[in-house]
């Protein structure tokens, strides 16, 4: 399996749009791995996760090809992760020859926004397909299993993060969460899926949280949960991702910190092939 990170801040990119801190004017100046956009990630080169405000400038910048990307994951519909507006390009006279239907799969706020920013109604019966996504009820999507999970991030909507297994392989991408909740650790416990990538939240990095996001702390302690419960070990890829202005770290430092809890660290069109 592959997995592309395309966008890897939190919600106001870094540099933040309008931020005048020191560590977004430093990034700005040292670009590279310091330019972090909003979340997005491939699996493979057919299955989306999320669909933040900066997908045309992945497809423009890292190459992201969504010729054949017909099925979307959304995670929960904060703007970083879900601009619905971009899916009124799926059809004429914006799209040409794609006559796959776009299956997406999110929570009913997600769906709800779907359908208050994207007005065409003939366009939403012919061009793409909602389904629910419910905690703990299997979706298959192509050739893969893929099991949406509860986050522990706004409460005033059910916020989803994803397993997905194919060909006897599981990523665990788990972003805008804190601590894992009881009903996922639950479920986690009772299905003992050994994961080849764990991409965990680590959105405060220097500061812990565990509430609505994970810092790099609350990152490792949930590895090693994770490790206790015998679903990771030393062939398992562990990533942190999503990362704010607000963490304090720009890439070199966030790296060095990291990689002494056994990290790797995500950095805007990184491929991650196991
Ligand atoms: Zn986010
Ligand atoms: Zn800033
Ligand atoms: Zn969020």
């Amino acid at each position: 399996m592959k997995l592309t990170y395309y966008g890897t801040a939190a919600g106001e990119g870094w540099p933040g749009l309008f931020c005048n801190c020191s560590l977004c004017k430093t990034a700005r100046e040292l670009k590279g791995k310091n330019i972090r956009t909003r979340s997005q990630a491939l699996v493979n080169d057919d299955l989306l996760i999320d669909l933040p405000p900066d997908t045309n400038m992945h497809c423009l910048v890292y190459g992201l090809n969504l010729e054949r990307v017909d099925h979307l994951l959304v995670t929960h519909s904060h703007s970083d992760h879900f601009n619905p507006a971009d899916l009124e390009l799926l059809r004429e006279p914006f799209a040409h020859n794609r006559p796959n239907t776009f299956h997406i799969y999110g929570n009913s706020k997600v769906k709800e926004k779907l359908w208050n920013e994207v007005l065409d109604a003939d366009m939403a019966e012919s061009k793409f397909c909602f389904y629910d996504a419910k905690p703990f009820c299997p979706i298959r999507v192509k050739d893969y299993t893929v099991m949406p999970l509860l986050a522990l991030h706004d409460r005033r909507e059910e916020c989803l993060f994803y397993q997905i297994s194919q060909s006897g392989k599981t990523i665990l991408y788990a972003h805008d969460t804190g601590a894992f909740p009881e009903p996922t650790i639950e479920y986690l416990k009772a299905n003992k899926t050994h994961f080849d990538l764990v991409s965990l939240d680590c959105t405060t990095q220097s500061e812990e949280d565990g509430k609505n996001h994970m810092g790099l702390i609350d990152a490792a302690k949930e590895k090693h949960r994770l490790i206790e419960l015998g679903l990771g070990d030393n062939t398992t890829k562990w990533i942190v991702n999503h990362f704010s202005h607000n963490g304090l770290w720009l890439f070199d430092k966030m790296a060095e910190e990291a990689d002494k809890y056994g990290f790797l660290v995500s950095f805007d069109g990184m491929v991650v092939e196991f």
